[in-house]
């Protein structure tokens, strides 16, 4: 097969792949809920693997919808005692539904860089793409000081995003105290507030290159405590290094992006997940079109 028919892709495609942490009660039942909801709405299909147990808050007539599949694994945590069973069922899925993202909902315990490691293995990492880890945290047990050591160290210090969720339990004076005290355990990944998990979901997944041309300030702008984001495209010059690439992204309030860009090397695909900025070799060349165009998502001023 390989080398013959033109314009065939050179393997599985890729499938980013979100996993979202946190504590029970952190809220993050209510945000897997919003991204199948937001998928079904969009026609993306979602296959959802969830460890958290006996938390099913999933509805189940959303799984339905749109294509949506689940799985839950029980009997242990997924990325210790399961971490086989995780696998397995990661290439179930893509074998038998081959879905637009994984989402991958953990127990309360699990440590999400342990997660992760299972998409380097065999036969995950020829058809895992972009994955990221999302940290779901109560602000009110932050402000209240519970459960601060420990594992809830270990889900902060390996999110390549944070959300702090449930602000409007905390007076919002004293907001910029309880960050300061995720600042403390996490210094560098990208902080977000959020109320009831409403987040724009753009942020939990590789931006969508047919949604190029949505540029300012998302649609809607919900009254309370919503913060807001910006897309834009960079286009780099051609002939940059890698290194003067990695230095532009590195810039505070960048939350995404992901492009490719022709360097002094050769194309790269760039591609900046919190604060992990990855530049590669792409696995085939990209079209020409899209050289030289990075889409940025970045955190709006505060007004
Ligand atoms: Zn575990």
């Amino acid at each position: 097969m390989s080398g013959s028919a033109q314009g065939e892709p050179a393997g599985p495609r890729r499938i980013p792949a979100l996993v979202l942490s946190g504590f029970l009660g952190s809220g993050k039942t209510t945000l897997v809920q919003r991204l199948l909801s937001d998928a079904a709405d969009r026609g993306i299909r979602i296959a959802l693997i969830s460890n958290e147990l006996g938390e099913l808050g999933i509805d189940r007539a959303l799984l339905g919808k749109g294509g949506q599949s689940y799985v839950e694994l029980e009997g242990g945590c997924v990325c210790c005692e399961l971490s086989d069973d995780l696998l397995e069922t990661l290439v179930e899925l893509q074998r038998e539904i081959n879905p637009d993202r994984f989402v991958i909902e953990t127990s309360g315990v699990a440590l999400p860089y342990d997660t992760q490691l299972n998409f380097w293995r065999e036969p995950a990492c020829d058809f895992i793409g972009d994955d990221m880890a999302v940290v779901v945290v109560n602000a009110d047990q932050l402000a209240e000081g519970r459960d601060l050591e420990g594992t809830f160290v270990d889900q902060v210090q390996s999110a390549d995003l944070l959300i702090l969720n449930k602000i409007d339990l905390v007076p919002e004076a004293d907001w910029p105290e309880i960050e300061a005290r995720l600042r403390e355990i996490e210094p560098e990944a990208p902080l977000i507030r959020a109320v009831r998990g409403d987040v724009d979901l753009d942020l939990l997944f590789p931006p969508d290159f047919g949604e190029f041309d949505r540029r300012g300030p998302t649609p809607e702008s919900p009254p309370h405590h919503h913060e807001q984001f910006v897309t834009s495209e960079w286009n780099p010059e051609a002939g940059l290094s890698s290194e003067a690439i990695a230095a532009h992204l590195t810039s505070p309030g960048l939350l995404r992006a992901k492009g490719f860009a022709q360097t002094d090397e050769g194309p790269r695909l760039i591609q900046v997940v919190g604060r992990r900025i990855e530049i590669s070799e792409p696995d085939e060349a990209p079209p020409e079109a899209l050289l030289g165009r990075i889409v940025l998502i970045r955190r709006a001023p505060e007004s």
